[in-house]
């Protein structure tokens, strides 16, 4: 048997009259560039999410670095970050000329810890970008209790819509939130696509303007700004996706509970705080045995990946801040242990227990 890591084809087979209906919807409309879609998938989204305000853009990097410009971000400001997520998430600062700044992770939930974010604080520290890694959320209460006031937060929420933080949605945490819509993605589109969601009008008019090159309005430049449009094909057919988002999750959730059982026994499986509600952007485990498993599963038609194979702080685009192997031992430890499983609410059945049967074999 060959399982795939992820294969978004079979959703569209199963929807496929709407999928087809929305693209040719979109065709003969005229209107290919922020129009009616991103407009219906910005209010259904804010509301989906719980805030007033939701921007539309090119992707999740620059809705990060939209994020960082309206909060005005710069070479004299710090911005603590976890060593242990996407490039996006700390590239994004260094755009700005401010310094990234690391905290280490918390080694259950391998999201940023809250104690390690308080060592890290110093007059300079503007900003903080925090991620609800692998669709779990990250320790709110007690990061915001860390935190001053005068400090902004970002939520990188680009692998967790629809999980919840007590009996929250995630998104709501941060002065300004931000998702991808990269088709991996809990919500994936088609291509590339990204938002911005904020409470504060100041800020949501802000985002509104940098992505159309800081033009308040047409032709009149006040800020510098970026072309990052979201187009209707995406928000056309994430207003569809959008639909399924809460039971794709519920699915996830399944397949997960179903792995733990199975596999709790020989590997560190994921954790699940009573906090969160935990939505499976992936599902990772953790072994001393990691590449000996991977090449395993593989022989046996399962792939796997690692995510992430070194923590961002040890990569040479990082290097002229200071870190070296040993700075962030927790983020270190895990990134030599983490191997994801194939999870999408498409696997079926047969192939969920073909991957319990091997792994158990093993
Ligand atoms: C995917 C992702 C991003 C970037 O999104 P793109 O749409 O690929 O630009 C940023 N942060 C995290 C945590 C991500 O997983």
């Amino acid at each position: 048997m060959k399982v795939p890591f992820l294969d978004i084809t079979r959703r569209i087979k199963e929807h496929e009259k709407e999928y087809k209906k929305a693209v040719e919807d979109v065709l003969m409309s005229g209107k290919y560039i922020l129009s009616d879609n991103v407009e219906s998938l910005e209010d259904e989204l804010a509301e989906y999410v719980g805030v007033k305000y939701a921007i539309g853009v090119a992707n999740g990097t620059d809705a990060l670095q939209i994020a960082l410009d309206v909060l005005d971000i710069n070479e004299n400001n710090e911005v603590i970050t976890t060593p242990f997520t996407f490039a996006a998430t700390a590239d994004t600062i260094m755009h700005t000329g401010a310094k990234v700044v690391f905290a280490d992770i918390e080694e259950d939930t391998m999201n940023i810890s809250p104690k390690e974010i308080e060592k890290k604080i110093t007059s300079k520290t503007k900003a903080i970008i925090v991620v609800n890694l692998f669709g779990h959320s990250a320790d709110w209460d007690n990061i915001k209790k860390v935190l001053s006031k005068d400090i902004f937060i970002i939520e990188d929420n680009a692998q967790s819509l629809g999980a919840f933080y007590k009996n929250k949605k995630t998104g709501i945490f941060g002065n300004i939130s931000t998702t991808s819509f990269f088709p991996t993605k809990n919500l994936g589109g088609f291509g590339d696509g990204g938002m911005i969601f904020t409470d504060n009008e100041e800020f949501y008019k802000k985002a509104q303007y940098l992505r159309v090159h800081g033009a308040t309005r047409k032709y009149h430049y006040e800020y510098l700004g970026y072309n990052s449009r979201l187009d209707e094909l995406q928000a056309a057919l994430l207003l569809l996706n959008l639909k399924y988002l809460d039971n794709w999750n519920k699915e996830r959730r399944t397949i997960a509970s179903f792995y733990n059982e199975n596999m709790k026994e020989k590997f560190i499986v994921p954790f699940e705080k009573e906090y969160a509600y935990h939505i499976y952007h992936q599902y990772t485990i953790r072994t001393d045995k990691r590449d000996k498993l991977k090449e395993y599963l593989n022989s046996k038609g399962i792939p796997t990946a690692i995510h992430y194979p070194k923590p961002l702080h040890l990569h040479p685009l990082f290097e002229k801040y200071g870190y070296e192997r040993g700075s962030l031992p927790v983020s270190e430890r895990v990134a030599d242990r983490v191997l994801s499983l194939p999870i999408f609410p498409e696997l079926t059945e047969e192939e969920r227990e073909y991957i319990v049967k091997i792994i158990k074999e093993w």
